[in-house]
């Protein structure tokens, strides 16, 4: 299977103070890696340089074969990849259609985008019954449905979501997590996931990649995380 996302040796962080210290990893098509780590690891932090947000300061990004330094954000957007950041990021003030409409604003093909907002509909069953509410009157589970929901509207290749099941109901946060799994399995989509809820994110994870003071420290199948105790309890602490 080839990498559709291939990190080496980034570097990266806030004006002078560095963050990411030669991060290195590689996420293959159609498979979901979890970032794990302790607060303050760094992960947001790369989620942030990958979808262009932060300049890396050394380093490659390889994605889809292409390198990614120096290509501005819409055009990364525009090449498949999506952002959800922490906090969800929704209009609170603008209704559940009016939000999805604003993920597909930029698309050229208006038709195919219409066609999007249906199959999220179909997808987040939820939303389809609230499309006519403010983001506001949404409760936790549903803002981080149209946050996801907003950026399938891309039609990504490749979601960076940064802690989806915040604040959520653990029988909520399954049901996004079971999506997720589902959107790789029969819609080619890859996932990079950012995740307190370790658990949840090893369950639906193809791939566990644990991150401490900036650094990559252990990249490996989910399987061993979820099964090896000794693993987990030395680099998750659990
Ligand atoms: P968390 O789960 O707490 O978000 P994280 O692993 O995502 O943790 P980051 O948010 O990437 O970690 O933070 C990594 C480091 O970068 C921390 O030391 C943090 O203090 C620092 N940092 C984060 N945001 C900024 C910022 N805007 N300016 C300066 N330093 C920052």
């Amino acid at each position: 299977m080839s990498a559709l996302l291939e990190v080496e040796a980034l570097s990266s962080g806030y004006g002078p103070v560095p963050v990411l210290r030669d991060v290195t990893l590689s996420v293959p098509a159609g498979t979901v890696a979890a970032l794990l780590g302790a607060n303050g690891a760094g992960k947001t932090t790369l989620l942030r340089t990958l979808s262009g947000l932060l300049r890396p300061t050394g380093g490659r990004v390889r994605y889809d074969g292409a390198d990614l330094r120096g290509v501005r954000v819409e055009r990364l957007v525009r090449r498949g990849l999506a952002h959800v950041p922490e906090g969800r990021g929704i209009v609170a003030e603008l209704t559940v259609e009016e939000n999805l409409r604003l993920g597909g604003l930029w698309r050229r093909d208006r038709a195919d985008a219409r066609r999007a907002q249906d199959e999220v509909y179909q997808l987040f069953e939820p939303l389809a019954r609230r499309r006519r509410h403010a983001g506001h009157q949404l409760s936790g589970g549903e803002r981080q449905m149209l946050a996801i929901g907003r950026a399938l509207i891309a039609r990504p290749r490749l979601l960076l979501l940064d802690e989806p099941s915040l604040g959520l109901a653990p029988r909520v946060a399954a049901q996004i997590m079971a999506l997720l799994r589902q959107l790789c399995d029969s819609g080619g989509l890859t996932v990079l996931l950012v995740e307190q809820n370790v658990r949840s994110a090893l369950s639906v994870a193809d791939q566990g990649v644990v991150m401490s003071l900036g650094r990559v420290v252990m990249a490996t199948p989910a399987a061993q995380l979820r099964d090896d105790a000794t693993l987990r309890h030395a680099y998750l602490g659990f």
